[in-house]
């Protein structure tokens, strides 16, 4: 396992600590000088706040380490491509360097809708690497939304059988259907 590999595992570590709370699994950690000072995961819908990404969960605790809003020298090691708010936090924080697990689409900054980590108007660009234990993080992700759908499905199919079961001494249990949504 190289070292980029083993500090991806971490990374992929913490997001299995999203995944614990039902939170769309992402996780990084952020390293200098060869050492883990900050983790962080997806926390959105525990915190019910949309700053509560993994990536801006440890930028705050690294900041906090070093006394210091620069990271430089550091590099964070993160299971997903960066949103375009996490990337332009990386952007600001000075950062070295992203290394990346699985791309994202829809959604990436860091190449994929944009590459706001690697622009030439910015004062300061990121070096970025990407596709670190690429088929892990990325089945991770799927991993979630295909239980995730099955899951509701079971739901639902649940519901109908209390509905069909329901009589007027036993009426049909009332689910709410939608807690993951
Ligand atoms: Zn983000």
């Amino acid at each position: 396992m190289t070292e980029q590999e083993r500090f991806m595992k971490e990374a992929v570590r913490q997001a299995k600590k999203a995944r614990a709370l039902m939170e769309v699994p992402i996780g990084c950690v952020i390293v200098s000088e060869g050492k883990i000072i900050a983790r962080g995961y997806n926390r959105r819908n525990t915190d019910k706040n949309t700053l509560s990404h993994a990536e801006l969960n440890a930028i705050k605790k690294a900041s906090k380490k070093l006394g210091d809003w620069r990271l430089e020298g550091c590099t964070m090691y993160v299971t997903l491509e960066p949103c375009q708010m996490c990337a332009g936090a990386l952007v600001q924080s000075r950062i070295d360097e992203v290394v990346i697990g699985s791309m994202n689409p829809k959604a990436g900054c860091a190449g994929s809708v944009l590459n706001l980590l690697e622009m030439d108007g910015f004062n300061h660009k990121v070096k970025v690497t990407r596709g670190v234990l690429e088929e892990e993080c990325s089945s991770m992700l799927s991993d979630f939304f295909r239980e995730l759908r099955e899951e509701k499905k079971r739901k639902k199919k649940e519901e109908k059988k209390d509905t069909l079961s329901g009589t007027e001494d036993d009426p049909p249990r009332k689910t709410t259907g939608n807690e993951f949504s």
